[in-house]
Protein backbone atom coordinates (compact mmCIF):
# COMPACT_ATOMS: atom_id res chain seq x y z
CA UNK A 1 0.00 0.00 0.00
CA UNK A 2 1.49 3.58 -0.39
CA UNK A 3 0.12 6.97 0.98
CA UNK A 4 0.82 9.72 -0.95
CA UNK A 5 0.87 13.04 1.68
CA UNK A 6 0.95 16.68 0.42
CA UNK A 7 2.28 19.23 2.52
CA UNK A 8 4.67 22.41 2.31
CA UNK A 9 5.72 21.16 6.01
CA UNK A 10 8.76 19.66 5.46
CA UNK A 11 8.99 18.57 8.84
CA UNK A 12 6.25 16.55 8.25
CA UNK A 13 7.62 15.03 5.13
CA UNK A 14 10.93 14.03 6.76
CA UNK A 15 8.68 12.35 9.63
CA UNK A 16 6.59 10.68 7.07
CA UNK A 17 8.01 10.07 3.58
CA UNK A 18 10.31 7.24 2.40
CA UNK A 19 10.34 9.43 -1.08
CA UNK A 20 9.95 12.61 -1.95
CA UNK A 21 8.40 14.72 -4.90
CA UNK A 22 8.92 18.52 -4.99
CA UNK A 23 6.73 20.10 -6.99
CA UNK A 24 6.76 23.40 -8.14
CA UNK A 25 3.96 25.55 -10.85
CA UNK A 26 2.08 21.27 -10.86
CA UNK A 27 5.36 19.90 -11.93
CA UNK A 28 8.48 17.40 -10.20
CA UNK A 29 11.30 19.28 -10.28
CA UNK A 30 13.35 17.09 -8.17
CA UNK A 31 12.14 13.56 -7.21
CA UNK A 32 14.12 11.36 -4.68
CA UNK A 33 14.39 9.29 -1.55
CA UNK A 34 14.14 11.43 1.82
CA UNK A 35 17.81 11.76 2.44
CA UNK A 36 18.61 12.38 -0.67
CA UNK A 37 16.09 15.65 -0.62
CA UNK A 38 17.13 16.76 2.53
CA UNK A 39 21.47 16.12 2.63
CA UNK A 40 21.68 15.90 -1.40
CA UNK A 41 19.52 18.37 -2.97
CA UNK A 42 20.11 19.65 -5.87
CA UNK A 43 17.58 22.00 -7.47
CA UNK A 44 17.87 25.22 -6.37
CA UNK A 45 13.83 25.54 -5.27
CA UNK A 46 14.39 22.67 -2.98
CA UNK A 47 17.59 24.37 -1.59
CA UNK A 48 15.06 27.62 -1.33
CA UNK A 49 12.75 25.76 0.53
CA UNK A 50 15.30 23.80 2.94
CA UNK A 51 17.60 27.03 3.13
CA UNK A 52 14.09 28.64 4.59
CA UNK A 53 13.29 26.31 7.79
CA UNK A 54 14.31 28.39 10.73
CA UNK A 55 16.88 26.60 12.70
CA UNK A 56 16.78 27.05 16.52
CA UNK A 57 20.15 26.53 17.13
CA UNK A 58 20.88 29.86 14.15
CA UNK A 59 20.78 33.17 14.99
CA UNK A 60 19.70 35.37 12.36
CA UNK A 61 18.25 38.82 12.22
CA UNK A 62 15.97 38.05 8.75
CA UNK A 63 14.77 34.45 7.52
CA UNK A 64 15.98 32.84 4.04
CA UNK A 65 13.03 33.06 1.14
CA UNK A 66 13.06 32.61 -1.96
CA UNK A 67 12.72 36.25 -3.59
CA UNK A 68 9.86 36.82 -5.63
CA UNK A 69 6.47 35.31 -5.88
CA UNK A 70 4.45 32.10 -7.11
CA UNK A 71 3.86 32.58 -10.57
CA UNK A 72 0.01 33.33 -12.28
CA UNK A 73 -0.84 29.83 -13.72
CA UNK A 74 -2.55 31.11 -16.48
CA UNK A 75 0.27 33.08 -17.43
CA UNK A 76 3.20 30.85 -16.49
CA UNK A 77 6.86 32.23 -17.97
CA UNK A 78 8.46 30.68 -20.88
CA UNK A 79 11.01 28.28 -20.38
CA UNK A 80 11.76 27.06 -16.41
CA UNK A 81 8.99 28.05 -14.56
CA UNK A 82 11.41 28.72 -11.20
CA UNK A 83 13.71 31.09 -13.50
CA UNK A 84 12.41 34.44 -12.62
CA UNK A 85 13.23 33.56 -8.91
CA UNK A 86 16.62 31.09 -9.52
CA UNK A 87 19.89 32.31 -8.66
CA UNK A 88 21.63 30.25 -10.90
CA UNK A 89 19.12 31.14 -14.25
CA UNK A 90 21.27 31.36 -17.59
CA UNK A 91 19.96 32.12 -20.45
CA UNK A 92 18.58 28.66 -21.36
CA UNK A 93 16.48 28.78 -18.69
CA UNK A 94 14.55 31.25 -19.91
CA UNK A 95 13.72 29.83 -23.37
CA UNK A 96 13.31 25.94 -23.13
CA UNK A 97 11.59 24.14 -20.01
CA UNK A 98 14.06 21.55 -18.98
CA UNK A 99 12.82 17.69 -19.21
CA UNK A 100 12.80 15.70 -15.41
CA UNK A 101 16.14 13.78 -15.99
CA UNK A 102 17.84 10.98 -14.16
CA UNK A 103 20.71 11.76 -12.39
CA UNK A 104 21.78 8.83 -10.81
CA UNK A 105 19.22 5.86 -9.78
CA UNK A 106 15.47 6.95 -8.28
CA UNK A 107 16.96 10.55 -8.19
CA UNK A 108 15.36 12.91 -10.36
CA UNK A 109 16.00 16.68 -11.63
CA UNK A 110 14.18 19.31 -13.92
CA UNK A 111 16.73 21.99 -14.28
CA UNK A 112 19.40 22.85 -17.23
CA UNK A 113 22.49 24.35 -14.50
CA UNK A 114 22.01 21.34 -11.98
CA UNK A 115 21.84 18.69 -13.85
S1 LIG B 1 16.58 25.34 -15.12
FE1 LIG B 1 17.59 27.29 -14.75
S2 LIG B 1 16.04 28.61 -13.84
FE2 LIG B 1 15.31 26.52 -13.68
S3 LIG B 1 15.95 25.85 -11.68
FE3 LIG B 1 17.56 25.24 -13.10
S4 LIG B 1 19.02 26.94 -13.08
FE4 LIG B 1 17.14 27.67 -12.16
Amino acid sequence: MAVLFITHDLGVIAEVSDRVAVMYAGKIQEFGTVEEIFLEHVHPYTEGLLKSIPMLNVRKKKLDVIEGGVPDPLNFPPGCKFNPRCRYKIDKCEKEEPELLKIKPGHLLRCWVKA
